[in-house]
């Protein structure tokens, strides 16, 4: 029997869950030790059977599959698998004398380049091939099958990380909660979770070798905390501390506005049509960051004008005449897009995203944006702001505003995620019409300190006085151009640094929906001098422990409920 044990992590999306463990495998890789194939007759045998278990199981997953979507997809992947070109390209690699897994690993990149070639639906399959290598690595290996589980009941998702690809795929109906060993508090795969609505805790140290073999496990998601083996007391306790939470949420409905009525837009963070769809119908004002690179993690191909037109015109369907604010691919670093892929880097992140990648593919960019201005005429009523990612200069912002004016766009913003940015706000936003803040990437640049790297996780936080003191510049910026600055990042989504942010002079708060609830809440408990007074008292603390502490102190105790 497993001892009851308590872990401690970062919390990045709030609320309780309980269940068994369920390990998420990593791929095995080739196998260094094989050796060479001296029988390809018998290796090519060995391979074909390796393959066929892999279809099998795929096609047993597709009959169990909740929706006919997804059957779709596992039974087309299941007949890829048993492609005769896939199994021919091996048997040339093993011909040359390449051990087993060595041949599928370097066969399963000949088949890919095809495929890429041949380009469309095609090219989309390169994903599925992928996983169909690492399926059938695992099966010569004698190792456990990669990637999610395929989950019967609902559970605790454990893994040593995820990848947004694999994040974004996840039933919540199914995965109770996710607990991670590695992962950032602003890590795409964190931010997902949260827009999925699951409760997860990342840099849970030792989690995937205390949580093997079903375990059960207990976890906050808000306070960072695993329970190994609970007793039935704990999970009693977890149970109060919900109790508590949803009391101190109640009534916390309506328009964002501090108690004295100093209004602040509360919007949403989405990522597709249906994050769209299912935030609209919440209680929201409109959607602050629509990031349209989630649309496409997995797309090996660009996707048309007509396609993406289509998609836009659903999401600002969605909501109405409330605002919508699209942000342009920000594509690089740890969000690649096999399309608009300009070669490997040494520093991703300090490399062509985001802007940068579209002034190298202009392509892609005039295709969004057309498409953008084309779902606008469709959806006239919609109030469509359009933003870029990862601005650093006045040339920069000059171009991009050019560039979607030309397409008739009526509201043309930049997001200050570098300190370059902040701190010439000013000169920025005498060009756009607005400016938001991006908080993981403001951190990330600086306090260089890479958002994807867990163990800075302390520097990350934007509660480091510096990183608030590159809002508070943001803020200067929009007060002396009359522009409104509003903060997409996650630090919008914490109650208690939302409060700060008002202060600093933040005019609009976009978040995971599942956050909006709790930030609304502490706004309605607090005056606006009380968050200016917060603002002043986090951006003089001497560390971000400080800042913290020192608003937390003269916070409404039911603050500590929402946190
Ligand atoms: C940010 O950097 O804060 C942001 C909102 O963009 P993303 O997290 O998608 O990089
Ligand atoms: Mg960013």
């Amino acid at each position: 029997m497993t001892d009851r044990e308590i872990l401690g992590g970062i919390g990045v999306s709030a609320g309780t869950a309980s269940g068994a463990a369920a390990l998420v495998t990593p791929a095995a890789g080739v196998d260094p030790n094989e050796p060479a194939s001296t029988d390809p007759a018998a290796d090519g045998q060995r391979v074909r059977e390796a393959l066929a278990a892999v279809s099998a199981s795929l096609r047993e997953r597709a009959a169990r599959a909740g929706s006919e979507t997804s059957r779709a997809v596992l039974e087309a992947t299941a007949a890829l698998a048993t492609d005769r070109g896939l199994a021919k390209a091996v048997d040339k690699e093993l011909a040359k004398g390449s051990g087993v897994t060595r041949a599928l690993c370097d066969a399963t990149e000949v088949f890919a380049s095809k495929l890429r070639k041949l380009g469309g639906y095609m090219a989309e399959r390169v994903t599925d091939l992928y996983d169909i290598r690492d399926r059938a690595t695992a099966f010569l290996r004698g190792l456990p099958e990669p990637g999610v589980p395929d989950l019967a009941e609902p559970a605790i998702l454990v893994a040593h990380d995820l990848a947004p690809a694999e994040t974004a795929t996840l039933n919540p109906a199914l995965v109770r909660g996710i607990v991670t060993e590695a992962g950032g508090a602003t890590s795409h795969t964190a931010i997902l979770a949260a827009q999925l609505g699951i409760p997860a805790i990342v840099q849970a140290k030792g989690i995937t070798q205390r949580a093997a073999g079903g375990t059960v496990l207990a976890i906050d998601g808000g306070v960072g905390e695993v329970i190994i083996a609970p007793t039935p007391s704990d999970v009693e306790e977890l149970e109060q501390r919900s109790r508590r939470r949803a009391q101190a949420l109640a009534g916390s409905s309506g328009e964002g506005a501090t108690r004295d009525g100093h209004k602040v837009k509360l919007l949403a963070n989405i990522g597709t049509a249906e994050d769209a769809a299912a935030a609209a119908a919440k209680d929201v004002e409109g959607a602050g960051l629509f990031r349209t690179e989630f649309l496409f993690l997995e797309r090996e191909a660009a996707p048309s004008i007509e396609e993406q037109t289509e998609t836009y015109a659903s999401v600002l369907e969605s909501f109405g005449d409330r605002r919508v604010v699209v942000r342009t691919l920000d594509a690089g670093a740890d969000k690649p897009l096999a399309f608009a892929d300009l070669g490997p880097e040494d520093n991703p992140a300090l490399g062509r995203r985001g802007l940068r990648l579209s002034q190298a593919r202009e392509d892609l960019l005039h295709t969004q944006l057309a498409a953008l201005a084309a779902a606008h005429a469709r959806v006239p009523d919609a109030e469509l702001w359009v933003m870029a990612p990862m601005v650093s200069t006045l040339e920069e912002t000059r171009w991009f505003a050019e560039a979607a004016r030309s397409h008739g766009l009526p509201r043309v913003g930049v997001m200050v995620e570098t300190p370059a940015a902040a701190i010439r706000a000013a000169q920025l936003l005498d060009v756009a019409d607005f400016a938001s803040i991006g908080t993981n990437d403001l951190s990330q640049y600086t306090m260089a300190a890479d958002r994807m790297q867990g163990e800075l996780a302390h520097l990350l936080s934007p509660w480091q006085p510096a990183v608030l003191s590159m809002i508070r510049a943001t803020c200067q910026g929009g007060a002396a151009t009359g522009k409104p600055v509003g903060v997409c990042g996650e630090a919008g989504g914490d109650p208690l640094m939302a409060l700060v942010l008002v202060g600093l002079g933040v005019a609009s708060l976009s978040m995971a929906p599942s956050k909006v609830g709790a930030v609304c809440a502490a706004l309605r408990l607090h005056d606006l001098d009380t968050c200016r007074q917060m603002a002043n008292f986090a951006v003089d603390a001497p560390t971000a422990d400080d800042a913290r502490a020192a608003v937390l102190a003269i916070a409404d105790p039911v603050l500590r409920d929402l946190v």
